[in-house]
């Protein structure tokens, strides 16, 4: 789970980095830091922007993260 096919890029506004994680439109909402664009069912992270994103979600990702296993 949560691994990305390739091809696919990252997700966030104005960054054209290969994707390496996909989340959840919902989850990336969580992370107001975060220019994507959440209407769509899935959004790809690229390193970098995963872990602003793993920043911005601190305190839910502790449960979030088990579903990724
Ligand atoms: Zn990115």
């Amino acid at each position: 789970m949560g691994r990305v096919e390739k091809g696919e890029s990252c997700g966030v506004s104005g960054c054209s980095e290969p994707a390496q994680r996909s989340i959840s439109g919902s989850k990336a909402s969580m992370a107001s830091g975060l220019e994507v664009n959440t209407s769509n069912k899935r959004v790809y992270l690229c390193r970098q922007h995963y872990k602003e994103w793993k920043k911005a979600t601190k305190e839910d990702r502790e449960n979030e993260r088990a579903r990724w296993g």
